[in-house]
């Protein structure tokens, strides 16, 4: 494992300072210093922007950020055990590296960085669509980061990046693509971690868009999906049929077959659809 930065290598920090892998904190760490410097040139340039990590474990991730130049790494890592080996690394890069012990659900970033920021992280698989979707449901848009670059299962990357007609195509897809674009950019097998998980592994890219893609009210939007993808294999006029009155002369006013099921339905129709509901000119 070549050296990024001088520090001592991963598997001597994990020794060092006995973390053992916990599953029920979904750690899965990587090791090669190589690959998370690959990630964090995949986080775009660094250097005139503040980056938010969740869940920095040793730091592998940390570190490639922070040697790809990041002005300022705010990490959030809820396991106790691994503070004292990110405070290493925070020696090491004075005043670039701030640490927050905590639960990334609770924790509030806005006091301690400077939008727009970017945030990358190998994410917990129990926490990680949660806070995608907060992410991307703030309650103002353009939101305070300019790009996410998240590692998460591949069946979750392919959930966000999935078209019309897709297997995956479903309410995380239309959330994501409505207001950013998305790449899945890296994949990654099982033994690029330790301890390996039992599925592979795909880095993310989306870029906030200045505004959303199509006018519809986010609200409204979210409960049309929601119910069209809450019974996918129904026709439209009976899965919707609870979102508003008259659905089969308000899916054929948007232009979408009464008969349709949401997952063959484009982003740019589900808006239309949600104008309609909620009283605009579509
Ligand atoms: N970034 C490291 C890497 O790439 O090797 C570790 C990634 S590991 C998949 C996920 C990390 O998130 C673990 O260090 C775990 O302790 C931490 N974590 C789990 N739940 C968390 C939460 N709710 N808030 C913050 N960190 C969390």
């Amino acid at each position: 494992m070549a050296a990024i930065d001088g520090l001592p290598p991963l598997r001597d920090v994990i020794r060092d300072h006995d973390l053992v892998a916990r599953k029920q904190l979904g750690q899965n760490f990587l090791l090669d210093l190589n690959l998370t410097a690959k990630i964090a040139r995949a986080a775009g340039n660094l250097s005139e922007t503040d980056v938010l990590e969740i869940g920095p474990g040793p730091g592998g991730l940390t570190r490639g950020l922070l040697a790809e130049g990041a002005r300022k790494v705010l990490a959030i890592e809820k396991d106790p055990r691994c503070i004292p080996a990110l405070e290493e690394i925070a020696a090491h890069y004075p005043d670039r590296l701030q640490i927050i012990e905590g639960d990334a659900l609770e924790v509030d970033v806005t006091a301690h960085l400077t939008p727009p920021y970017r945030i990358a992280a190998n994410l917990p698989y129990n926490v990680g669509t949660e806070l995608l979707v907060r992410w991307l449901t703030p309650a103002q848009w353009p939101p305070q980061w300019s790009t996410l670059t998240l590692m998460f299962q591949r069946e979750v990357a392919e959930r966000i990046v999935a078209q019309p007609g897709d297997r995956h195509y479903g309410r995380l897809a239309i959330l994501s693509q409505w207001r950013a674009t998305t790449q899945i950019v890296m994949s990654l097998p099982p033994e690029a971690f330790s301890p390996a998980p039992k599925v592979h592994s795909a880095v993310v890219r989306l870029t906030a868009l200045p505004q959303p893609r199509f006018p519809a009210d986010p609200g409204v939007l979210s409960r049309v999906v929601a119910a069209g993808f809450n019974q996918r294999r129904k026709m439209l006029r009976a899965s919707l049929k609870g979102v508003a009155p008259d659905i089969e002369a308000k899916l054929e006013a948007a232009g979408i077959p009464p008969t349709e099921r949401a997952e063959r339905v484009s982003i740019e129709s589900f808006c239309r659809l949600a104008r309609i509901v909620a009283g605009d000119t579509p």
